[in-house]
């Protein structure tokens, strides 16, 4: 198959990213993750400059690839990263200096865990067809969201969206992950001051855009959202999901010291909770423990066989549309050949 969506500079990185995308294709959700990405015009590339496995850059539309990542895990990541693109298209409100510091790293935080869930979802599926490098080469990395995922979808929540929603908040349990997106946020901060007017300036970290709103319009499955209103609101009102790294407490505590009228006489951790509802998050020692996986359903002849049927039957679904055929048309097609 060939993608318009690749951007690649030789035939080499050309050739790769079309074997990831080859391979991803051959998932449900890989297919519909591509075919989303070519119906809006999103691009791919490899960028040697990166350090992160992938990135979305949603005013190019344009998804970035790390080229030192192994092929492996380039899937899960290419999965990854096309989900922030479906994300994007369906509007999200996302401004570091515009919004206040608390939905801005709720926001962002779930789209990172729903992006991650996909990812999950992509590689289990392929998993099941016989391929488990993908699924095995995500976990390397990422166990606090696969090991979740894999158990639920092991106990048949595949297709109800709960394998999702294990993996959804498993991420936020590896603090290392969270703790890196708090320091993406102050750059974004940082980046946005620079060249923001005035305006911007006076209206900075006070818009809320509740974390509501995002999940039910992008955290779905089968088109449903996997977490009900009051699952997110319930999830989102916990401490620990308000949490950010002590350093970056800091920093918000500066950025937000005079839009805020904070109180310098009070316990900085005080005047952050009553005014911004942000606690410290605990050192890396008090992280949730990993949890630990079920083993992987192999796939036997029956489920298979069964994926098999699946695929005939699909095909003949298809050859049925293409029957409908002006009879005229045939006639005047034997004729031609003749
Ligand atoms: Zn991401």
């Amino acid at each position: 198959m060939e993608y318009p969506i690749i951007k690649a500079e030789n035939e080499e990185e050309a050739s790769r990213i079309k074997a990831v995308m080859d391979e991803l294709a051959k998932s449900k959700i890989g297919k519909q993750l591509i075919e989303d990405a070519v119906e809006h015009k999103t691009t791919v590339a490899f960028d040697g400059a990166m350090r992160a496995y992938g990135s979305y850059d949603e005013v190019k539309n344009h998804l970035r690839l790390n080229p030192t990542s192994s092929h492996d895990r380039l899937i899960g990541t290419a999965a990854h990263e096309l989900r922030h693109a479906q994300q994007f298209q369906k509007g999200i409100l996302l401004d570091a200096l515009l919004d206040t510091p608390k939905t801005y790293i709720q926001n962002q935080a779930a789209i990172e865990a729903d992006a991650s869930a996909t990812s999950c979802a992509a590689c289990y599926e392929l998993a099941l067809q016989g391929n488990d490098k993908p699924l095995e080469s995500l976990r390397e990395k990422d166990p606090h969201f696969v090991n979740p995922f894999q158990n639920a979808a092991v106990q048949g929540g595949l297709e109800n969206g709960e394998a999702y929603k294990a993996a959804f908040k498993g991420w936020f349990t590896d603090y290392c992950t969270r703790d890196s997106y708090d320091c993406l946020y102050i750059k974004m901060v940082r980046q946005r001051k620079s060249n923001c007017t005035r305006e911007e300036e006076n209206q900075a970290f006070m818009r809320e855009v509740p974390v509501n709103d995002v999940v039910q319009k992008v955290c779905t499955c089968n088109g449903k959202p996997y977490l009900s209103e009051k699952e997110t609101q319930e999830f989102f009102s916990t401490d620990d999901s308000k949490t950010v790294s002590f350093e970056r407490f800091n920093n918000i505590y500066a950025n937000c010291y005079r839009p805020y009228k904070l109180d310098f006489s009070k316990p900085q951790e005080e005047q952050m909770k009553e005014k911004l509802d942000l606690v410290m998050r605990p050192h890396f020692n008090y992280m949730p423990k990993r949890v630990v996986p079920e083993p992987l359903p192999l796939p036997t002849v029956e489920n298979r066989q069964a994926a098999a049927a699946e695929k005939i039957a699909e095909k003949k679904e298809n050859s049925d549309k293409k029957t409908v055929i002006n009879p005229a048309v045939l006639k005047a097609k034997a004729g031609m050949s003749k």
